[in-house]
């Protein structure tokens, strides 16, 4: 079934050749995600089966991030290199209204406070347990619908920060899924204009809005 798409990057990563793999040891495989839903995604997968199997709200505790942490933090500077690589901040208009300014590109605190989310989907669509190493520009062919950007865009996309949860007090999944992905509004996240239910309007805002934020080198 396509929900264990990822199982060879953790059964063996060595030989899949579609280009996806950054890296990998005995513990974890990094991953690009092959529809990426902004221009940094990655996945950090531990590749040890029980964790794989594993729930990511129940399986992700002290240990588990005590563990996984510095791989996390390598994909983190993965993305934040790529963002130095690729672009710059935009010189703003004096009548733009951003607080941004040079240095989330130069600071990766910044970078990451801003401008990264880490986390988890509160109800994955694909088995094998990953976490999301994502740029939170939300500017991508890849993404085409409400679901997509609200599963990011919302509480159903849990920080690693977070985690582990104090008590699992999710609900339903089909209840968080109707809540968060399909009824709730359509938000920028730049700038928090309220799109409601109009995906093509947000759309063509997040176009706007990266490139008022970036411009390539
Ligand atoms: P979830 O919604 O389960 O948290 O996220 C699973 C992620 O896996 C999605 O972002 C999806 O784009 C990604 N994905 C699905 N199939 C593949 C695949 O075959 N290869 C890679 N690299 N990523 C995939
Ligand atoms: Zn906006």
């Amino acid at each position: 079934s396509w929900r264990y798409a990822l199982k060879s990057y953790i059964t063996n990563p060595e030989t899949v050749d579609d280009g996806a793999v950054i890296f990998f040891n005995d513990e974890v495989t990094i991953i690009r995600d092959s529809f990426p839903k902004s221009e940094c995604h990655l996945l950090v997968l531990p590749r040890s089966k029980q964790l794989s199997r594993g729930h990511p709200t129940s399986t992700i505790d002290s240990k588990f991030k005590n563990n996984f942490g510095p791989y996390v933090d390598s994909a983190i500077n993965y993305v934040f290199k790529h963002f130095q690589d690729k672009f710059q901040v935009k010189k703003s208009d004096q009548d733009m209204k951003t607080e941004w300014d040079e240095s989330v590109l130069k600071n990766k605190d910044i970078f990451v406070n801003k401008f990264l989310q880490i986390g988890i989907h509160s109800v994955p669509s694909m088995a094998n347990l990953h976490i999301h190493v994502i740029s939170r520009d939300y500017h991508s062919v890849r993404l085409k619908n409400k679901k997509h950007y609200n599963s990011f865009n919302t509480e159903f996309f849990i920080d690693w920060d977070d985690l582990p949860l104090n008590k699992n007090t999710l609900g339903k999944d089909k209840d968080i899924e109707t809540k968060y992905l399909k009824n709730h509004d359509l938000v920028c996240c730049y700038c928090h204009e309220n799109f409601g239910n109009k995906f093509s309007s947000l759309k063509k805002h997040l176009e706007l809005e990266f490139n008022n934020h970036f411009e390539f080198k």
